[in-house]
C-alpha cells in the first residue's frame, strides 16, 4: 500500500499542457492530456514524464487544445485505458485534434521545403501526429459518455462525479473519491471554470467537499470589464460601422466565442438593431463545426438560448460559409458586412485575407473580443502597429481598432473566490492552469479571503494526499 499522490505534467506555473496524474496507490488515473501552446511549444516534444502504459483511465474536463492535445501521445506510448467525458467533449475534441494535427500537417510542409533547398530536410520536426492517426484514435477510444452529476467508477478504487463547469460546452470539473489507508478522500480537479456572465453557457455548478482541490488560476490576478458594459460596447461598434457605410471584421477562437458573438448578434437581429440588410458572415470551417456542436447539446445551453430550439444562433442576416471559393467572394462587398473568422489572435486562418482586404480602409473597423497573446499579429494591431505585414505584403493600418474585453470564457478572481467559498468543505488548495505571476496574486487573495496557504504545484512535483 502507497501514500497517493497527485503529479502534475503540465499546467504547472503555466497555462497550457494540463495533465495531472492521480495514483491512489491502487491506479492510476490520468486527469486531460494537453498541449503545451505559446512560448511551452517545446515542451510538446519532450516525454511526457509518466508511463502512459501504466494509466488505467483519462478523464477529460473540456474539448481546448490545452486539455486534450497530447492525448494522440498518449495512444502512440501505448494508453489503452478507458476514456471518461462528457458526450459534448468527445465531439468537440475530436474537431479541435483534427485541426490541431491539419496545422502541424501544413507547417511541416512548409518547413519541409524551405529546409530542403538548404539540404537540411532531415532535421525538420515530424508533427506530433496527423489527422489520420488522429481518426485511428478517436475509433479505437474506449469512450465512457458521463452525464452531469451522476457517479461513475473509474477504476476498482476511483469513483468520479463530473459538474457542469459552465467554460465551455460539455465542460466538467470533477470530484473524485477514492480511500487510502482506509482514509475516504475527495480531490478536486477544477478543470477551467466558466465565466458566469455569459449568454449561453449556465454558471459553473457548486462543489462539494474537497480534501484537496486542485483549481485553475488563469485570471486569479484580476478581474473581468462587465459582461453587460462591452456587450453595449459591442452593438454600439457594429451599428457605428454599419451605418457609416463600412464592415466589421471580428477574429474569433471558434469555441465558445463565436458563438457568444453569433448570439449577440442574434439578439440585434431581434431587437432590430443589426441594419435588415446586412451580412453577418461566419467565414470558419471550424466555428461552423463547433456551431453545430452546440445546436446539437442544445439542452445543455442556458434557458435564454434554449428558448429557439435548434436555432440559437440562427438570424436572417447570417451566412455561412463553407469553401474557399465562397470566403474570397466576400472581399467583393463593399459595404454592410460583419466578418467573423479565425483565428483569435490573427496568426493564421482566414482572418488573414479578411485583413488584408479590409485593414486599410478607415470605413472599416477591426473588432476584437478576446485576449491577444504576445507576438501575435492581433497582439501587434491592438498595440497600435501602423503597418503590418501579411503574407509578404505591407499594409497600412487605417481601420478603426476596438477592443472588447468583457467576454472571456474564464472565472475572474473574484467568481474563483465564489466559487471555492461554496463548497461545503474545502481543505487543501493547490493552484494550476495559470502564470506564475498570477498565481502570487492569487495564492496572498486566497490567504486574506479564507485564512489558507494555497500551494503553488511545480512540474513533475508529487503532492500526498
Ligand atoms: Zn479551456
Ligand atoms: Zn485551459
Amino acid at each position: 500500500m502507497k501514500q497517493a499522490y497527485e503529479q502534475s505534467f503540465g499546467a504547472a506555473k503555466v497555462v497550457t499542457g494540463s495533465a495531472h496524474i492521480l495514483d491512489t496507490g491502487k491506479s492510476k488515473i490520468l486527469i486531460d492530456c494537453g498541449m503545451f501552446q505559446g512560448v511551452n511549444e517545446h515542451l510538446n516534444y519532450a516525454p511526457l514524464g509518466f508511463d502512459p502504459r501504466e494509466i488505467e483511465a483519462l478523464i477529460i474536463t473540456h474539448g481546448h487544445l490545452d486539455h486534450v492535445g497530447r492525448i494522440p501521445l498518449l495512444y502512440k506510448y501505448g494508453f489503452r485505458g478507458k476514456v471518461f467525458a462528457h458526450p459534448a467533449t468527445f465531439d468537440i475534441a475530436k474537431i479541435v485534434l483534427l485541426d490541431s494535427a491539419k496545422l502541424q500537417e501544413e507547417e511541416y510542409q512548409t518547413r519541409y521545403k524551405k529546409a530542403q533547398r538548404r539540404g537540411k530536410e532531415k532535421f525538420v520536426k515530424k508533427p506530433l501526429y496527423t489527422r489520420d492517426e488522429v481518426k485511428k484514435i478517436f475509433k479505437q477510444m474506449n469512450k465512457k459518455y458521463i452525464d452531469y452529476n451522476k457517479k461513475y467508477k473509474i477504476t476498482k478504487d476511483i469513483k468520479a462525479t463530473f459538474k457542469d463547469a459552465g467554460h465551455i460546452l460539455g465542460s466538467s470539473f470533477v470530484e473524485i473519491e477514492f480511500e487510502n489507508f482506509g482514509i475516504p478522500k475527495n480531490i478536486v480537479f477544477s478543470g477551467d471554470l466558466g465565466n458566469k456572465n455569459n449568454d449561453i453557457l449556465p454558471k459553473p455548478q457548486k462543489g462539494k467537499i474537497a480534501d484537496a482541490l486542485f483549481i485553475e488560476s488563469t485570471y486569479g490576478d484580476r478581474n473581468h470589464k462587465s459582461f453587460e458594459e462591452s456587450k453595449v460596447e459591442f452593438k454600439k461598434t457594429i451599428v457605428e460601422t454599419l451605418l457609416s457605410g463600412g464592415n466589421v471584421i471580428i477574429p474569433t477562437f471558434a469555441i465558445e466565442r463565436a458563438q457568444q458573438i453569433l448570439c449577440i448578434l442574434k439578439e440585434m437581429s431581434i431587437e432590430g438593431s443589426l441594419p435588415k440588410d446586412a451580412k453577418v458572415i461566419l467565414d470558419s470551417p471550424m466555428a461552423n463545426k463547433v456551431t453545430a456542436v452546440y445546436r446539437k447539446w442544445n439542452k445543455l445551453l442556458r434557458k435564454n438560448c434554449q428558448k429557439y430550439k435548434h436555432h440559437p444562433f440562427e438570424f436572417p442576416q447570417l451566412n455561412l460559409i463553407k469553401d474557399v471559393e465562397e470566403s474570397k467572394k466576400i472581399n467583393n462587398i463593399i459595404r454592410g458586412a460583419v466578418i467573423i473568422a479565425g483565428s483569435g489572435m490573427c496568426n493564421g486562418g482566414r482572418i488573414l485575407h479578411h485583413l488584408k482586404h479590409r485593414i486599410w480602409n478607415p470605413k472599416n473597423t477591426i473588432l476584437f473580443v478576446g485576449y491577444q497573446a504576445k507576438g501575435t499579429l492581433g497582439r501587434d494591431i491592438i498595440d497600435g502597429a501602423k503597418f503590418i505585414k501579411i503574407f509578404h505584403e505591407e499594409i497600412i493600418v487605417r481601420a478603426k481598432i476596438v477592443t472588447i474585453n468583457g467576454f472571456s470564457a474564464h472565472a475572474d478572481q473574484k467568481e474563483l473566490l465564489e466559487w471555492m467559498s461554496e463548497f461545503k468543505k474545502l481543505d487543501r488548495i493547490f493552484l494550476i492552469h495559470g502564470e506564475y505571476d498570477k498565481q502570487i496574486v492569487f495564492k496572498s487573495v486566497i490567504k486574506n479571503f479564507f485564512n489558507k496557504k494555497a500551494h503553488i504545484v511545480n512540474l513533475g512535483e508529487k503532492i500526498y494526499l
